[in-house]
Parts: structure tokens; sequence; C-alpha cells
């Protein structure tokens, strides 16, 4: 059996995932999150709100936004245009294909990004075929991916799922930039549900039609290159394949963070710091540095509205799964915004200091005027009401006449000085966005690890789903009764697994299965000399500690002590 397909019935069997809807056959794409996946998912979401929000509380607020979208929301993004995946249809079996996966994987080839007629070329030219019955394929064209829907009775009123959160931060911005002292930079995050109507969805949680994003939305003053929050990351470095050595066949190399801005490698420096942040936070779900690397997108594969892309790709079990996605979406959204909504949504920026400005500007000569015709008036208005000073001067100097008469008779352009306080500007936005679901099945198929025969699943500490397991080895109510006690105790400050039916080798078993660091077990030795042993889930090595220590040596364990140490000290 395939590693993944091992995983995938292991958080069937332990609750971690499995299809939706399975008692009616299932439904691709749509998944339940089990209790165990819930606890494991919560935490990659509290990991990331603590490593993207509360790490940058004085410049980032998280809000929440609907799900369902109004029509003209998503026709200003762009989404009911271009928010789209091409599709061929087998002409014999009718099955429906996306078209660039099937010549990417049938073929080998990258076809990302390519126009339908692109993809259908190369199929006639290759001579693809259907590959479930080896009928004849159709033209490829786009498919839509947005689920739509009505809102209220109205049949009109046309609504959408959102298909990234995004777009709530964009409509919402002046809201959020007025209550939040109007300041820059301004990143807004969302953590919430969307849906996409993807084509071909997969085993697993990879390509989902409903899932969970976690995005942050980061105004910026594109003229401000200064960004002292870099410092912390600046002599930090993750592995990039850059968009040249990609068209060139080559290999991801290992850049610092103070490099990719010296150098110029990244559009913005802020693209530097979420793309650093972003590594931290996958180093923190179990994933070496070795096991990922940010890919920068050619030209044709961004989406509409980037200018520089990098997906984060994580290789884990011979799969590789772009985890997250950050774009450089300049001014696009909120200028779209601006003009579909007709709100101004720029900001203003007081300059430090007035700014001396020269400015032209176009006199009349009044007097003059008065002793023309009403028609020449008119007309004369007319010609300069559309033109800048500058034009208007081009014009007297170039000589120029109205109905036979000079120009330069009737106007003349000046220049004065003048205070600019500021000025106002479409902030720019740079995007990093996670989808959970795929952090949580990267890291359960990066944690799984076969020992013995038994599974163990060495999830960080920071995203088990339980910190600790307490058992009494036998059925008998005085072990009952203190390892019941001992679990409400440890309640007060861990999350605790309590479980009392069945052999104690099964019950190691399923809580190394799920990732619970430590099992307590209480045995009849307890009763004599108050001690219990505390088992490591790797290891599986075990430790006796007193009963009034258990917490304290837990305490030290998930502060970073190495269970080694801990037995060491034991055994001294
Ligand atoms: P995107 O907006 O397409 O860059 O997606 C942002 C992130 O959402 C990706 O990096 C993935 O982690 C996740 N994602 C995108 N599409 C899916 C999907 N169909 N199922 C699950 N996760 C997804």
């Amino acid at each position: 059996m395939p590693e993944t397909e091992k995983v995938i019935e292991l958080a069937k069997r332990r609750g971690i995932f499995w299809p939706s809807y399975e008692i009616y056959g299932g439904v691709a794409g749509l998944y339940d999150i089990g209790p165990v996946g819930a606890r494991i998912k919560n935490k990659i979401v509290q990991l990331w709100r603590k490593i993207f929000v509360e790490e940058n509380s004085d410049f980032v607020v998280e809000i929440e936004t609907p799900m369902i979208t109004p029509s003209k929301v998503l026709e200003a993004s762009g989404h009911v245009e271009n928010f789209t995946d091409p599709i061929v249809e087998c002409q014999k079996c009718h099955k429906i294909y996306r078209a660039d996966h099937l010549i990417e994987e049938t073929l080998r080839l990258s076809v990302e990004g390519l126009k339908p007629s692109e993809l259908t070329n190369i199929i006639l030219q290759k001579g693809l075929k259907c590959p479930s019955c080896g009928g004849e394929l159709g033209e490829v064209r786009n498919f839509n991916l947005l689920f739509s829907t009505t809102i209220g009775p109205y049949a009109g009123y046309v609504g959408y799922l959102r298909p990234e959160t995004a777009q709530g931060m964009f409509t919402a911005f002046r809201r959020v930039f007025e209550s939040t002292r109007e300041r820059l930079p301004l990143g807004i995050a969302q953590v919430g549900r969307v849906g996409r109507n993807e084509i071909s969805p997969r085993q697993g949680l990879v390509r989902m039609r409903e899932f969970t994003i976690m995005e942050v939305e980061f105004f910026i003053d594109p003229e401000d290159k200064d960004v002292p929050q870099l410092e912390r990351y600046w002599e930090e470095g993750f592995h990039v394949l850059f968009k040249d050595a990609k068209e060139k066949g080559g290999d991801p190399v290992r850049v610092k963070v103070k490099d990719l801005v010296s150098e110029k490698l990244v559009v913005n420096p802020w693209m530097a710091f979420w793309m650093a942040t972003a590594s931290r936070f996958v180093k923190s779900l179990g994933i070496s540095e070795g096991s990922f690397y940010f890919e920068e997108k050619l030209p044709h594969e961004r989406a509409h509205y980037s200018s520089q892309t990098f997906d984060q790709i994580v290789k884990v079990m011979g799969e590789k799964v772009e985890i997250s996605g950050h774009a450089y979406r300049g001014d696009y959204d909120l200028s779209r915004h601006s003009r579909f909504s007709g709100e101004d949504l720029s900001v203003f920026k007081k300059f430090d200091k007035a700014r001396v400005i020269k400015k032209r500007s176009v006199i009349l000569n009044r007097d003059r005027l008065r002793q023309e015709d009403k028609d020449f008036q008119r007309e004369l208005m007319k010609l300069i009401s559309d033109k800048k000073p500058e034009e208007v001067e081009i014009m007297i100097k170039a000589g120029g006449e109205l109905m036979g008469r000079k120009l330069s008779d009737f106007l003349s352009v000046i220049e004065r000085e003048e205070k600019e306080h500021g000025i106002r500007f479409i902030p720019h936005v740079v995007e990093p966005s996670f989808g959970v679901e795929r952090c949580l099945y990267l890291s359960v198929l990066n944690a799984y690890r076969e020992k013995k025969d038994r599974v163990v699943l060495s999830l960080p500490k920071e995203i088990v789903p339980y910190h600790v397991a307490v058992f009494p080895l036998l059925e008998k109510d005085e072990l009952k009764e203190r390892s019941r006690k001992i679990a409400g105790e440890l309640k007060q400050k861990f999350e605790v697994l309590y479980d009392e039916s069945g052999s104690i080798g099964k019950r190691y078993a399923r809580v190394d299965e799920i990732g619970v660091p430590y099992a307590i077990t209480v045995d009849p030795q307890t009763l004599n000399d108050g001690t219990v042993t505390i088992r490591d889930r790797d290891s599986w090595e075990q430790i006796r500690v007193n009963e009034g220590e258990v917490l304290q040596v837990l305490e030290k364990l998930f502060s970073g002590a190495d269970f080694n140490m801990i037995l060491g000290e034991a055994k001294r």
C-alpha cells in the first residue's frame, strides 16, 4: 500500500478525517474533520495566529467576514471572469478532466497558465486520449470554480460562496483602517471557510471543494521600503526556486532574507518578511527546512492580479504540495473595488514637512474676453475645460488660434508655488495565504512513522491533539480512582486523554497513533509508593516519578526539556 494510503487509513481509523456523507456514498472533495483532527486543526490555527497575528499585533488585526458574497464584489475582484480552470470532456464516455493536470500527469509537460486553445493543440498534437475509455477528447474550455447561489428569495440577486477570504478584507479595508488609527502598514487577517468547485478533487485533504483558509492582506505604502520588522529574520534563510532557474530546469537555492531584500529578488521587502514568517510557521509544524522551498511563478502562471508570486511547496512522502501562496497584489484590489463601488479607498499620507511644489495655472484675460461675442466665449471655455495648464501653454506658444483669434490675447499660463501637506494614494497589498487542511494533512504525513510494525505520529508538541494520556494499568477500582484524580489535576494545565478500558498495549498504541507525546500509567506500585510511570511516545522509554511531581515534569517537558535528560535525572 502506498504510504499516503496508509495515512488516509490511519486518519479514518483514528478520527482525524474521512470523506463527508460517507453513508450516502460520499462527495469528492468534501471531508469531515474528526474529533482528533479537529483538535490538531485548532492547534494549527492557534499556532498560525500566534506567529502571524499575535507576534505582529502592533500592525496586524484579525476580522471575520461572511462566506456569502454578492456578485458585484467578485465581479470587481475579477473572479467572475477569471477564476477558472481548463476542462476537457471525453466525447465517448463524457468524463470530464482538468485539462492541464491531465497533460501534466500523462505527458510530463508543464503547462500551467496556458490558454484553452494552446492546451487543445497539445492534446491534438500528442494524440492524448481519454485515460478511462480511450475515446477522443474534445476542445478545452474554461470552467468557473465559483459556487453560485441566490441571496434571499430574489432569483436575480446572485451571490457566490467566497473562494478566498481576501475580498472581505478589501471591502472592509476603510472601516478597519479608520478604526485602527489610520496607519500603514496594516495587516488584516482572517481564518474562514471558502468554497471552490474544483474539477477533480484528489484523495486526502489536498484539493477540496470546501476548506479553511488563513490569510493576511497586508496593506502597505509602496514607497516606504523601510521595514525594521525584518531585522528579526535578517540572517535567516530558506530555499527558493527563482523563475529564471525554474525556466532552465534548475533547483532551489538557499538564500538569506537579507539577500532577498538587498539584491531585490523580491518586489517589496514585505514579501521577504511574510515568506520568512511562513517558513517559521511551517517549521513549527514539524516540517524541516530541507522539506520545503518557495517557487517563484512565471508571469503566465501568476493570478491576474499579481506581479510576483511564490508558492511554498512541501515535499513529503514523495508528494509535492503547495502549502501557502505569497502574492504581491499591488493596488489591484483596492483600485478595482474603488471603481466598482464608487467609494474612494485611497489613504492620505501626511508629509513630515509640508513640501513646496510649483503649480501651473491658466489665467483668463476676462476684460478682453468680454469684448467678444457669446459664441467665441463658449468655444474658448470648451477648448480649455479638459486641458492641463501645460497643454494650454503649448497651444499658446505655438501661436494657436480659435475662430480666427489668437489664443494669447485671451489666455496665459503662470507658475505659482504651493504648499502640499500630503498625498492620497491606494495602498499596495502583500498576501500570505495558507490552507488549514493542507497544513493538517502535510503535518500528519510528515509525522507518520512506522516502528516495529506499529504506527507513531511524531507531531511536534505545539500541534498534538492531547498533551498527555492517563491510564490505570488494570481495570481495578483503586487504580481507576487514583488515575481519575491525577487526570483531573493535570486538566488544570494540560489537555488530557483519560482511558481506562482495554489492554494497556492497545491504549499505548492508540495514543501513539494520534500523536499524544506522553502517557501516565497508574499501576499497583502506585498504591504502595505513590509513583507513576511516564512513557515517551517516540522512544517508548518510561520513567517513574512521584505522583506529586508529574505536573512539574510535564511542565519541563513542554518547555523544551528532553525526555532522555529527565530519564537520566530519574536514574541518578
Ligand atoms: P490560493 O489562493 O489558490 O493561492 O490558495 C491559498 C492556499 O489555500 C494554498 O496555498 C493551499 O494551501 C490552499 N488551497 C488552495 N486550494 C485548495 C483546495 N482545493 N483544497 C485545499 N486547500 C487548498
